[in-house]
């Protein structure tokens, strides 16, 4: 057996980050920048006013409360260049407007009182210069550096590459992951199962893992224990998708024939890790014709095993290859306090058990329970997790110790 750290090296050292591409900005949230940009556009553009009211020189409000003259309206989207602002005048102006050629400070329409054909205003308190302008370039001035390379793109950087003009951004091209399922005994067209059968699970569990993690999962479909079946859906995935993800077959059954063919198409590496579950991994590549390499990820195919073989090594590597840093491969991780024994007996293994969590406002940690039964068939208490509490070698776990928990939901 080796070590959960040596396996997750491995894996992560055989993704490398995807090519650079050229996406439009709604197609390219939670991507990671291949190259920073810089700003063409000031941002805003031209002064204009944070509030609804009036557009005036500061000076003639000085001795308020004072009636000015009303010389027109600008609203938002207008040039506000015909409607300058002389001495003894105001231009009713609204927020986002520009603020009109002549006036020095605009004072809220709170603190006015227009006369009832509108032609004229009282302003009632002296407002300082610039009162209530936001000048040309306050947020952005043109030439600024807006995004860095490595930029995990959230909403906010999409929002301010969109103000400055920007329409596409350069990312790392994010991986299409194909996913297979294996088995004999498998079953996946909603048919009364006979003696011996049971229903796929795993592709879908993993198709919207993948999903999850914002990659674009493929189906490649339920195959036969057969080998020829077996490679011929494997070098369709790989000729098709920068990345395969497949269950079922890497232990060490007699019908393990993912294991037969990938040890021939493939350059594998099978792994038994000191970790329960999701103790037996392959993993590789397969060469394509051109030479590119494609990564392949052997779960088991017990359902919460290849679940949690999943958060051990596909969301890192898939987050690898789509240009993540090493630092912000995996799901957020907390310190817990156990609220009940957490069993197990030392093994040799780190155990990820499957537990409740939820944060106690009261006394503000973590708190775990078990979601239930720990098999590695036991999907209820799978579906149940928040979290897999990290339960290093040793015995049971007791109320009060505190575990590392990786948090399944935000
Ligand atoms: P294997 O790794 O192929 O030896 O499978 C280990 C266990 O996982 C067996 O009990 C299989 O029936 C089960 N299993 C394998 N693939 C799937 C799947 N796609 N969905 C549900 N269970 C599966
Ligand atoms: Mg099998």
């Amino acid at each position: 057996m080796i070590s959960l750290d040596e396996a997750r090296s491995f894996v992560l050292g055989g993704c490398e980050p995807g090519p650079a591409v050229t996406l439009p900005l709604a197609d390219a949230l939670g991507l990671v920048t291949a190259q920073g940009a810089v700003a063409d556009e000031a941002v805003p553009p031209f002064a204009n006013t944070a509030m609804d009211g009036f557009a005036v020189r500061a000076a003639d409000t000085a001795a308020a409360p004072v009636t000015l003259r009303v010389a027109g309206t600008v609203r938002a989207g207008m040039s506000g260049a015909d409607s300058p602002v002389g001495p003894g005048e105001a231009v009713r102006i609204m927020t986002g407007a520009p603020v009109p050629p002549g006036a020095d400070a605009i004072v809220m329409v709170e603190l006015t009182e227009a006369a009832a054909d509108g032609s004229t205003v009282v302003v009632r308190e002296a407002v300082p210069e610039g009162n209530h302008i936001r000048p040309a370039g306050d947020d952005v001035v043109a030439g600024d550096r807006v995004l860095e390379p490595g930029t995990v793109l959230t909403p906010g950087h999409l929002g301010l590459l969109a103000t400055v003009g920007l329409r596409q951004v350069d990312v790392v091209r994010p991986p299409r992951v194909g996913v297979i399922s294996t088995g004999d005994e498998l079953v996946d067209d909603g048919s009364p199962l006979a003696p011996g059968q049971i229903r796929d699970s795993n592709r879908l569990t993993l198709r919207s893992l993948v999903a999850e993690s914002g990659f674009e999962a493929v189906d490649l479909g339920l195959v036969r224990d057969d080998e020829a079946a077996i490679e011929a859906a494997m070098r369709h995935g790989a000729d098709t998708c920068d990345a395969l993800v497949t269950s079922g077959g890497v232990s060490m059954g007699d019908f393990d024939f993912v294991k037969v063919v990938l040890d021939r198409i493939g350059d594998m590496r099978w792994m038994q890790i000191s970790i329960k579950p999701a103790k037996p991994l392959a993993f590789g590549t397969i060469s394509r014709a051109d030479g590119t390499r494609v990564p392949v990820f052997g779960l088991p195919g017990n359902p919460v095993s290849s679940m949690v073989s999943f958060e051990l090594f596909c969301r890192p590597g898939l987050r690898r290859m789509a240009g993540h840093a090493a630092g912000d491969l995996d799901r957020a991780t907390v310190v817990a306090v156990v609220d009940e024994p957490l069993r197990r007996r030392p093994d040799g293994k780190t155990h990820f058990a499957r537990v409740a969590c939820h944060y106690d406002e009261a006394t503000a940690t973590y708190r775990v329970r078990s979601a239930g039964a720990q098999g590695s068939h036991h999907m209820a208490a799978m579906a149940a997790a928040d979290a897999l509490a990290e339960l290093p070698d040793g015995p049971t776990v007791e109320p009060g110790a505190t575990v590392r928990v990786r948090l399944l939901r935000p």
